[in-house]
């Protein structure tokens, strides 16, 4: 059979009738924005490089960052969540994880301290941002730090398993590992105040396990040299103290600071000496500290924008439940007392209080955050 000629050339006008058709119809999206020669090349457009349209989109990220950075991160219904971010944030000092209490606690009852904060809307923070108030946990939750002196063994070590090191699961960073993989909501955040004899002990070298800690978001810093008693040492022998320790955590992580040191036996020096733990230096060796920590049992629980709060003696609870003024009785004190407590108000650029509390904050510790009353 043979095609008429005219059928063809319809058919084949029709054919392209339907591509223009379909062409025209279809929405052409670029892919990518204009970054090459071909798409932006025009006469007397002055061509950008693709280094100059990257810094210009660096730019437009960090102004969008900026932006992320001065407005609130989350809006929250403020009388429903009630934020009081004047109120009290407990530091609790634990030592090793062993049935010896008051100043030690089992495994058992660690993990319960943790379950009570988790289901009680505590949340561990950095001790970083316990020092710069930067909280970052969610609106209607309390900040809580978790400390450990003395650098044992118990709280933390290494083992080696295949060839590989881990955490003992049976030390404070093997639990604290393996409650936050239950709770993911519930960060494994502590500090650790060691002591300049071979801390922590167990498999590795003092490097590996201060690294291990710092890449999970750990925290090290100084309870001098020998576990001294400060209250004892003259100028000199105080500046060796910290200075020592202060000189051997930074000689393994360079570029890490440390802002916290805490008391060997909750002791300061003498009132005319206590200068030498916010400065100091030994053998050209210089360092500084912030804050420093006693022991507990303590309180009250001020944050560090408090008017009434102490630099250089700031109170910590002591982990254990046996006495008055120790975690458990906090516990107690703040269930009883809900509005003692900090609460988060979800932004750390905006310090949420009820009316009438903002006279309590330290306006010159801020360092720019806004002060929200409601
Ligand atoms: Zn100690």
């Amino acid at each position: 059979m043979r095609h008429d000629k005219k059928t063809i050339i319809l058919r084949i006008c029709l054919l392209l009738a339907l591509l223009l058709i379909v062409t025209s119809c279809t929405p052409t999206i670029p892919k990518e924005p204009p970054k090459n020669m071909e798409q932006g090349e025009k006469e007397g457009v002055e061509q950008e490089t693709i280094e100059e349209v990257e810094e210009k989109e660096e730019m437009i990220d960090q102004e969008n960052k900026d932006e992320e950075v001065d407005s609130p991160a989350v809006e929250i219904d403020y009388q429903q969540i009630q934020p009081n971010e004047i109120g009290h944030i407990m530091v609790v000092m634990y030592h090793g994880i062993m049935d010896n209490p008051p100043y030690h606690r089992t495994e058992e009852d660690f993990w319960k301290d943790l379950k009570y904060m988790y289901d009680h809307n505590y949340r561990p923070i950095s001790i970083q941002d316990y020092v710069k108030q930067n909280i970052t946990i969610e609106a209607g939750y309390t900040p809580i730090v978790l400390t450990f002196d003395d650098g044992l063994p118990s709280t933390f070590s290494l083992i080696e398993e295949n060839g590989e090191l881990k955490a003992d699961p049976h030390c404070a960073v093997g639990i604290m590992e393996r409650f936050s993989e239950t709770y993911p909501d519930f960060k494994a955040r502590a500090t650790f105040y060691i002591n300049g004899h071979d801390p922590f002990e167990g498999a590795g070298s003092v490097k590996d396990r201060f690294e291990y800690l710092i890449e999970r978001g750990y925290d090290i810093s100084n309870h001098t040299d020998t576990h001294a008693d400060l209250a004892s040492l003259n100028a000199e022998e105080i500046q060796k103290e910290i200075g020592k320790v202060d000189a051997m955590i930074k000689g393994i992580l360079t570029d890490y600071s440390m802002d916290t040191f805490s008391y060997p036996f909750g002791k300061r020096p003498k009132e005319e000496l206590r200068k030498w733990i916010g400065a100091g230096s030994y053998e050209g060796h210089e360092y500084t500290y912030q804050m420093a920590f006693r022991e507990g049992p303590s309180g009250p629980f001020v944050p560090p924008i408090h008017t009434q709060f102490e630099f250089y003696n700031v109170p910590r609870v002591r982990g254990s439940e046996g006495a008055e003024g120790d975690l458990w009785w906090y516990f107690d004190f703040y269930e009883k007392n809900p509005k003692q407590r900090y609460i988060s108000d979800g932004n750390p650029n905006r310090i949420a209080v009820p009316e009438g509390k903002e006279s309590n904050i330290q306006v010159e510790a801020l360092q720019g955050k806004e002060i929200y009353t409601y």
